[in-house]
Protein backbone atom coordinates (compact mmCIF):
# COMPACT_ATOMS: atom_id res chain seq x y z
CA UNK A 1 0.00 0.00 0.00
CA UNK A 2 1.26 3.73 -0.87
CA UNK A 3 1.27 6.14 1.71
CA UNK A 4 -1.16 9.12 1.01
CA UNK A 5 -1.34 10.18 4.42
CA UNK A 6 1.36 8.77 6.20
CA UNK A 7 1.63 9.02 10.06
CA UNK A 8 -2.66 8.63 9.76
CA UNK A 9 -3.27 6.06 7.57
CA UNK A 10 -4.42 3.65 10.36
CA UNK A 11 -5.99 6.65 12.74
CA UNK A 12 -9.43 5.55 11.79
CA UNK A 13 -9.05 2.20 11.83
CA UNK A 14 -7.54 2.66 15.35
CA UNK A 15 -10.40 4.66 16.56
CA UNK A 16 -12.57 2.05 16.32
CA UNK A 17 -10.47 -0.83 17.94
CA UNK A 18 -9.44 1.30 20.86
CA UNK A 19 -12.93 2.28 21.55
CA UNK A 20 -13.92 -1.31 21.21
CA UNK A 21 -11.21 -2.59 23.93
CA UNK A 22 -12.10 -0.03 26.06
CA UNK A 23 -15.91 -1.68 26.38
CA UNK A 24 -14.11 -5.20 26.50
CA UNK A 25 -10.37 -4.97 28.36
CA UNK A 26 -9.80 -8.52 27.55
CA UNK A 27 -9.17 -11.30 25.19
CA UNK A 28 -9.65 -14.58 24.61
CA UNK A 29 -8.30 -17.13 22.75
CA UNK A 30 -10.85 -19.48 21.39
CA UNK A 31 -8.30 -22.30 20.26
CA UNK A 32 -6.07 -24.08 23.09
CA UNK A 33 -3.63 -24.96 20.87
CA UNK A 34 -0.38 -24.24 18.79
CA UNK A 35 -1.26 -20.66 17.70
CA UNK A 36 -2.66 -20.03 20.77
CA UNK A 37 0.41 -20.66 22.25
CA UNK A 38 2.25 -18.41 20.09
CA UNK A 39 0.10 -15.12 21.35
CA UNK A 40 -0.89 -15.93 25.36
CA UNK A 41 2.14 -15.27 27.21
CA UNK A 42 1.83 -11.77 25.07
CA UNK A 43 -1.36 -10.67 26.62
CA UNK A 44 -0.19 -11.92 29.96
CA UNK A 45 2.77 -9.09 29.94
CA UNK A 46 -0.09 -6.66 28.72
CA UNK A 47 -1.99 -7.56 31.58
CA UNK A 48 -5.30 -8.73 29.22
CA UNK A 49 -5.64 -12.52 28.93
CA UNK A 50 -8.79 -13.66 30.22
CA UNK A 51 -8.02 -17.46 29.22
CA UNK A 52 -8.23 -19.46 26.79
CA UNK A 53 -11.95 -21.59 24.95
CA UNK A 54 -11.90 -24.46 23.20
CA UNK A 55 -14.69 -27.02 22.08
CA UNK A 56 -12.14 -29.73 23.75
CA UNK A 57 -14.29 -30.99 26.92
CA UNK A 58 -10.59 -32.30 28.42
CA UNK A 59 -9.37 -29.02 27.60
CA UNK A 60 -12.04 -27.63 29.54
CA UNK A 61 -11.29 -29.62 32.38
CA UNK A 62 -7.80 -29.36 32.66
CA UNK A 63 -6.76 -26.20 31.76
CA UNK A 64 -4.16 -25.26 29.28
CA UNK A 65 -0.27 -23.97 29.25
CA UNK A 66 -1.76 -23.72 33.34
CA UNK A 67 -4.30 -21.14 31.93
CA UNK A 68 -8.19 -21.70 31.96
CA UNK A 69 -9.92 -22.96 29.36
CA UNK A 70 -13.70 -22.00 28.60
CA UNK A 71 -16.83 -23.37 27.24
CA UNK A 72 -18.22 -21.38 24.66
CA UNK A 73 -21.24 -21.62 26.28
CA UNK A 74 -20.00 -18.62 28.49
CA UNK A 75 -18.40 -16.47 26.19
CA UNK A 76 -21.01 -13.97 25.05
CA UNK A 77 -21.60 -13.19 28.93
CA UNK A 78 -17.86 -12.80 29.68
CA UNK A 79 -17.79 -10.12 27.34
CA UNK A 80 -14.07 -9.97 26.47
CA UNK A 81 -12.53 -9.77 22.62
CA UNK A 82 -12.37 -13.60 21.19
CA UNK A 83 -9.30 -14.12 18.61
CA UNK A 84 -9.92 -17.31 17.04
CA UNK A 85 -6.59 -18.99 17.33
CA UNK A 86 -6.91 -22.33 15.52
CA UNK A 87 -5.42 -23.73 11.86
CA UNK A 88 -7.08 -23.07 8.58
CA UNK A 89 -9.07 -25.13 7.96
CA UNK A 90 -11.24 -24.98 11.56
CA UNK A 91 -11.51 -21.05 10.78
CA UNK A 92 -14.84 -21.67 9.13
CA UNK A 93 -16.43 -23.66 11.31
CA UNK A 94 -15.59 -21.55 14.54
CA UNK A 95 -16.92 -18.76 12.88
CA UNK A 96 -20.05 -19.67 12.27
CA UNK A 97 -20.40 -21.48 15.68
CA UNK A 98 -19.61 -18.04 17.00
CA UNK A 99 -22.25 -16.03 15.04
CA UNK A 100 -24.86 -18.89 16.01
CA UNK A 101 -24.38 -17.69 19.35
CA UNK A 102 -25.45 -13.98 18.09
CA UNK A 103 -21.70 -12.92 18.10
CA UNK A 104 -20.39 -10.64 15.13
CA UNK A 105 -16.86 -10.64 13.25
CA UNK A 106 -15.34 -7.28 13.85
CA UNK A 107 -17.13 -6.73 17.28
CA UNK A 108 -17.03 -9.76 19.59
CA UNK A 109 -14.63 -11.94 17.72
CA UNK A 110 -11.50 -11.77 15.43
CA UNK A 111 -9.73 -14.10 13.33
CA UNK A 112 -5.87 -14.93 14.09
CA UNK A 113 -4.87 -13.39 11.60
CA UNK A 114 -5.78 -10.04 11.30
CA UNK A 115 -5.19 -9.99 15.12
CA UNK A 116 -1.87 -10.59 14.25
CA UNK A 117 -0.72 -8.62 11.81
CA UNK A 118 -2.84 -5.74 12.26
CA UNK A 119 -5.38 -5.67 15.10
CA UNK A 120 -3.07 -6.39 18.24
CA UNK A 121 0.05 -4.23 16.74
CA UNK A 122 -2.49 -0.99 16.35
CA UNK A 123 -3.70 -1.84 20.23
CA UNK A 124 -0.92 -1.90 21.11
CA UNK A 125 0.28 1.79 20.18
CA UNK A 126 -2.84 3.42 20.35
CA UNK A 127 -4.11 2.03 23.32
CA UNK A 128 -1.35 1.26 24.85
CA UNK A 129 0.88 3.36 23.70
CA UNK A 130 3.77 0.67 23.26
CA UNK A 131 5.18 0.00 19.46
CA UNK A 132 5.25 -3.89 18.63
CA UNK A 133 5.85 -6.07 16.50
CA UNK A 134 5.61 -10.33 15.99
CA UNK A 135 8.67 -11.18 14.89
CA UNK A 136 12.42 -9.11 13.36
CA UNK A 137 15.94 -10.71 12.93
CA UNK A 138 19.56 -10.02 12.71
CA UNK A 139 21.08 -11.80 10.14
CA UNK A 140 24.41 -12.27 11.72
CA UNK A 141 25.97 -14.29 9.06
CA UNK A 142 25.71 -15.22 5.30
CA UNK A 143 27.29 -18.03 5.22
CA UNK A 144 26.27 -21.70 6.57
CA UNK A 145 27.38 -25.31 6.53
CA UNK A 146 24.63 -26.64 4.21
CA UNK A 147 24.17 -25.61 0.64
CA UNK A 148 20.62 -26.04 0.02
CA UNK A 149 19.66 -25.26 -3.61
CA UNK A 150 16.88 -22.24 -3.38
CA UNK A 151 17.74 -21.23 0.21
CA UNK A 152 15.45 -18.11 0.95
CA UNK A 153 18.46 -15.90 2.07
CA UNK A 154 20.31 -17.63 -1.05
CA UNK A 155 23.22 -18.58 1.05
CA UNK A 156 24.22 -21.31 -1.05
CA UNK A 157 25.67 -18.71 -3.33
CA UNK A 158 27.96 -17.22 -0.52
CA UNK A 159 31.13 -18.31 0.20
CA UNK A 160 31.83 -20.06 3.56
CA UNK A 161 35.22 -17.89 3.86
CA UNK A 162 33.35 -14.71 3.43
CA UNK A 163 33.16 -12.01 5.95
CA UNK A 164 30.23 -11.44 8.47
CA UNK A 165 28.86 -8.44 9.98
CA UNK A 166 30.79 -6.81 12.98
CA UNK A 167 29.58 -7.15 16.28
CA UNK A 168 30.03 -3.14 16.34
CA UNK A 169 27.20 -3.48 13.04
CA UNK A 170 25.25 -6.12 15.12
CA UNK A 171 25.23 -4.11 18.01
CA UNK A 172 23.90 -1.17 16.20
CA UNK A 173 20.93 -3.01 14.74
CA UNK A 174 19.61 -4.39 18.44
CA UNK A 175 20.36 -0.38 19.47
CA UNK A 176 18.05 1.14 16.32
CA UNK A 177 15.26 -1.68 16.73
CA UNK A 178 15.10 -1.54 20.48
CA UNK A 179 15.34 1.86 20.41
CA UNK A 180 12.27 2.42 18.50
CA UNK A 181 10.12 -0.71 19.39
CA UNK A 182 8.95 -1.36 22.95
CA UNK A 183 8.20 -4.96 22.44
CA UNK A 184 8.53 -7.57 20.32
CA UNK A 185 7.08 -11.83 20.29
CA UNK A 186 10.06 -13.14 19.05
CA UNK A 187 13.73 -11.67 18.39
CA UNK A 188 16.21 -13.75 16.35
CA UNK A 189 19.60 -14.63 15.62
CA UNK A 190 19.57 -15.99 12.14
CA UNK A 191 21.88 -16.79 8.96
CA UNK A 192 23.35 -18.39 7.26
CA UNK A 193 24.08 -20.57 9.82
CA UNK A 194 24.25 -18.56 12.92
CA UNK A 195 26.71 -20.41 15.06
CA UNK A 196 29.63 -19.69 12.66
CA UNK A 197 29.60 -16.20 13.70
CA UNK A 198 32.38 -16.01 15.84
CA UNK A 199 31.19 -13.22 18.29
CA UNK A 200 27.93 -14.46 18.81
CA UNK A 201 28.69 -15.06 22.70
CA UNK A 202 29.40 -11.20 22.65
CA UNK A 203 26.03 -10.52 20.70
CA UNK A 204 23.21 -12.81 23.07
CA UNK A 205 25.28 -11.27 26.22
CA UNK A 206 24.61 -7.43 24.65
CA UNK A 207 21.30 -7.86 23.87
CA UNK A 208 19.53 -9.86 26.74
CA UNK A 209 21.53 -7.37 29.20
CA UNK A 210 19.79 -4.03 27.58
CA UNK A 211 16.83 -5.61 25.83
CA UNK A 212 15.68 -8.93 27.26
CA UNK A 213 12.36 -7.54 28.90
CA UNK A 214 11.19 -6.14 25.52
CA UNK A 215 11.05 -9.06 23.96
CA UNK A 216 8.95 -12.42 24.57
CA UNK A 217 11.20 -14.62 22.95
CA UNK A 218 14.65 -14.39 22.24
CA UNK A 219 15.24 -16.97 19.88
CA UNK A 220 18.41 -18.52 17.22
CA UNK A 221 17.48 -20.48 14.20
CA UNK A 222 19.84 -23.10 13.82
CA UNK A 223 19.98 -25.71 10.56
CA UNK A 224 21.96 -27.94 13.87
CA UNK A 225 24.78 -29.07 12.21
CA UNK A 226 26.91 -27.24 14.67
CA UNK A 227 27.14 -28.07 18.80
CA UNK A 228 28.00 -24.85 20.39
CA UNK A 229 30.47 -24.66 23.33
CA UNK A 230 29.94 -25.11 26.28
CA UNK A 231 30.38 -20.94 27.41
CA UNK A 232 28.15 -19.91 24.58
CA UNK A 233 25.07 -22.59 25.76
CA UNK A 234 25.77 -20.97 29.28
CA UNK A 235 25.17 -17.47 27.91
CA UNK A 236 21.88 -18.72 25.91
CA UNK A 237 20.75 -20.43 29.07
CA UNK A 238 21.38 -17.36 31.10
CA UNK A 239 19.36 -14.75 28.61
CA UNK A 240 16.68 -17.87 27.81
CA UNK A 241 17.26 -17.88 24.26
CA UNK A 242 15.21 -20.24 22.51
CA UNK A 243 17.12 -22.72 20.46
CA UNK A 244 15.33 -23.72 16.89
CA UNK A 245 16.32 -26.43 14.92
CA UNK A 246 15.48 -26.85 11.51
CA UNK A 247 15.61 -30.61 11.10
CA UNK A 248 16.38 -31.54 7.57
CA UNK A 249 16.95 -35.51 8.23
CA UNK A 250 14.41 -36.20 5.58
CA UNK A 251 16.07 -35.05 2.38
CA UNK A 252 20.08 -35.27 4.44
CA UNK A 253 19.59 -38.35 6.79
CA UNK A 254 23.23 -37.85 7.42
CA UNK A 255 22.62 -34.84 9.66
CA UNK A 256 20.65 -37.43 12.11
CA UNK A 257 24.18 -37.63 14.18
CA UNK A 258 24.83 -34.06 14.57
CA UNK A 259 20.99 -33.55 15.77
CA UNK A 260 21.29 -36.19 18.61
CA UNK A 261 24.38 -34.76 19.53
CA UNK A 262 22.48 -31.26 19.51
CA UNK A 263 19.44 -32.21 21.12
CA UNK A 264 21.40 -34.11 23.89
CA UNK A 265 23.81 -31.02 24.97
CA UNK A 266 20.94 -28.78 24.70
CA UNK A 267 18.48 -31.01 27.28
CA UNK A 268 21.72 -31.58 29.62
CA UNK A 269 22.35 -27.92 29.63
CA UNK A 270 18.55 -27.14 30.59
CA UNK A 271 18.15 -25.40 26.65
CA UNK A 272 15.12 -24.91 25.43
CA UNK A 273 15.12 -26.19 22.15
CA UNK A 274 12.01 -26.38 18.97
CA UNK A 275 12.06 -28.84 16.76
CA UNK A 276 10.85 -27.77 13.58
CA UNK A 277 9.83 -30.58 11.22
CA UNK A 278 6.73 -30.16 9.52
CA UNK A 279 5.56 -30.30 5.98
CA UNK A 280 7.01 -27.34 5.26
CA UNK A 281 10.31 -28.69 5.73
CA UNK A 282 9.78 -31.36 3.71
CA UNK A 283 9.20 -29.50 0.66
CA UNK A 284 10.01 -25.97 0.53
CA UNK A 285 7.89 -23.39 -1.24
CA UNK A 286 9.48 -21.58 -4.44
CA UNK A 287 9.33 -18.06 -4.71
CA UNK A 288 11.01 -18.54 -8.04
CA UNK A 289 13.78 -15.29 -7.26
CA UNK A 290 16.40 -17.08 -9.96
CA UNK A 291 13.10 -17.59 -12.67
CA UNK A 292 13.74 -14.06 -14.32
CA UNK A 293 9.80 -13.91 -13.57
CA UNK A 294 8.20 -10.50 -16.06
CA UNK A 295 5.57 -8.52 -14.15
CA UNK A 296 3.81 -5.50 -14.45
CA UNK A 297 3.94 -2.71 -11.74
CA UNK A 298 0.16 -3.67 -10.86
CA UNK A 299 1.32 -6.89 -11.13
CA UNK A 300 4.07 -6.49 -8.80
CA UNK A 301 1.85 -4.63 -6.27
CA UNK A 302 -0.44 -7.42 -6.25
CA UNK A 303 2.16 -9.80 -5.04
CA UNK A 304 3.08 -7.61 -2.27
CA UNK A 305 -0.03 -7.01 -0.66
CA UNK A 306 -1.15 -10.68 -0.95
CA UNK A 307 2.12 -11.76 0.30
CA UNK A 308 1.92 -10.09 4.08
CA UNK A 309 5.31 -11.77 5.09
CA UNK A 310 6.41 -11.68 9.01
CA UNK A 311 9.59 -12.01 8.77
CA UNK A 312 11.42 -8.16 9.41
CA UNK A 313 15.02 -7.71 8.90
CA UNK A 314 17.12 -5.13 10.95
CA UNK A 315 20.33 -4.36 9.71
CA UNK A 316 22.29 -1.23 11.17
CA UNK A 317 19.76 1.67 11.56
CA UNK A 318 17.55 -0.05 8.28
CA UNK A 319 14.58 -1.88 9.05
CA UNK A 320 13.43 -3.97 5.99
CA UNK A 321 9.88 -5.71 5.68
CA UNK A 322 11.57 -8.23 3.95
CA UNK A 323 14.25 -10.56 5.27
CA UNK A 324 14.31 -12.89 1.87
CA UNK A 325 14.13 -9.46 -0.39
CA UNK A 326 16.88 -8.35 1.60
CA UNK A 327 19.45 -11.14 1.57
CA UNK A 328 18.47 -12.25 -1.58
CA UNK A 329 18.92 -9.02 -3.39
CA UNK A 330 22.53 -8.89 -1.61
CA UNK A 331 23.74 -12.79 -2.23
CA UNK A 332 22.18 -12.79 -6.09
CA UNK A 333 23.82 -9.23 -6.34
CA UNK A 334 21.19 -7.89 -7.93
CA UNK A 335 21.36 -4.41 -6.69
CA UNK A 336 17.86 -4.08 -6.20
CA UNK A 337 15.34 -2.95 -3.45
CA UNK A 338 18.81 -0.88 -1.48
CA UNK A 339 15.93 1.75 -0.41
CA UNK A 340 13.35 -0.63 0.76
CA UNK A 341 13.76 0.00 4.33
CA UNK A 342 12.22 2.21 7.11
CA UNK A 343 15.32 4.20 8.80
CA UNK A 344 15.65 3.78 12.31
CA UNK A 345 17.70 6.05 13.08
CA UNK A 346 15.80 8.72 11.50
CA UNK A 347 13.49 11.23 13.41
CA UNK A 348 10.12 9.55 12.69
CA UNK A 349 6.34 9.22 14.50
CA UNK A 350 6.11 5.54 15.82
CA UNK A 351 2.73 5.86 14.17
CA UNK A 352 4.39 5.75 10.76
CA UNK A 353 6.92 3.10 11.62
CA UNK A 354 3.49 0.75 12.14
CA UNK A 355 2.30 1.81 9.31
CA UNK A 356 5.29 0.36 7.73
CA UNK A 357 5.16 -2.71 9.59
CA UNK A 358 1.41 -3.34 8.42
CA UNK A 359 2.73 -2.85 4.53
CA UNK A 360 2.43 1.13 3.76
CA UNK A 361 5.71 2.58 1.81
CA UNK A 362 6.45 5.05 -0.38
CA UNK A 363 6.40 2.89 -3.67
CA UNK A 364 3.70 0.19 -1.94
CA UNK A 365 6.02 -2.53 -2.78
CA UNK A 366 9.53 -3.74 -2.92
CA UNK A 367 11.63 -3.68 -6.04
CA UNK A 368 12.37 -7.69 -4.75
CA UNK A 369 8.38 -8.25 -5.35
CA UNK A 370 9.06 -7.92 -8.83
CA UNK A 371 10.75 -11.31 -8.79
CA UNK A 372 9.15 -12.97 -6.42
CA UNK A 373 5.85 -15.04 -6.14
CA UNK A 374 5.47 -13.85 -2.90
CA UNK A 375 1.89 -16.06 -2.07
CA UNK A 376 1.41 -17.95 -5.07
CA UNK A 377 5.26 -19.38 -4.12
CA UNK A 378 2.72 -22.17 -1.86
CA UNK A 379 1.66 -23.74 -5.29
CA UNK A 380 5.29 -24.31 -6.45
CA UNK A 381 6.72 -27.16 -4.11
CA UNK A 382 10.37 -28.21 -4.08
CA UNK A 383 12.08 -31.18 -2.02
CA UNK A 384 13.50 -29.23 1.29
CA UNK A 385 17.18 -28.93 1.95
CA UNK A 386 18.57 -30.72 -1.55
CA UNK A 387 21.98 -29.46 -1.79
CA UNK A 388 23.94 -28.16 -4.62
CA UNK A 389 26.24 -30.93 -6.50
CA UNK A 390 23.22 -33.84 -5.19
S1 LIG B 1 18.27 -23.04 3.86
FE1 LIG B 1 19.25 -22.78 5.84
S2 LIG B 1 20.63 -24.54 5.98
FE2 LIG B 1 20.11 -24.33 3.82
S3 LIG B 1 21.71 -23.02 2.91
FE3 LIG B 1 20.02 -21.69 3.54
S4 LIG B 1 20.56 -21.00 5.58
FE4 LIG B 1 21.80 -22.80 5.15
S1 LIG C 1 6.40 -10.86 -2.37
FE1 LIG C 1 7.85 -9.30 -1.74
S2 LIG C 1 7.54 -9.11 0.47
FE2 LIG C 1 6.66 -11.06 -0.14
S3 LIG C 1 8.26 -12.59 0.15
FE3 LIG C 1 8.38 -11.88 -1.98
S4 LIG C 1 9.89 -10.24 -1.94
FE4 LIG C 1 9.23 -10.55 0.16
Amino acid sequence: MKWKNKGHEIDAYAEKVCALFETQKQIILFGAGRIGTQFYRTLLTYGIFAGFADNDMDKQNNGFEGQPVYSPDVLKDMGAMIVVSVGKEYCDGIKHQLESMGMTEGINFIMAEEFEKKWFPVLSLYYFGKLYTNLAQICVTERCTLRCKKCAHACHLVDIHSKDISIEHARHSADSFFGAFDFIREFVLIGGEPFLYKDLGMLIEYIGEKYRNKMELFSITTNGTIVPADDLLAICKKYEVTIRITDYTKSIPRLEKNYKRLYETLELCGINSVVWETDHEKSWFDYGFDANLVKSAADTQRTFDDCKTPCREVSGGKYYYCVMAHTVANNMKLEIGEMDYFDLDSDFEKQELLEFEIGYSKKGYLDMCSRCRGKEAENYRIPAAEQVGS
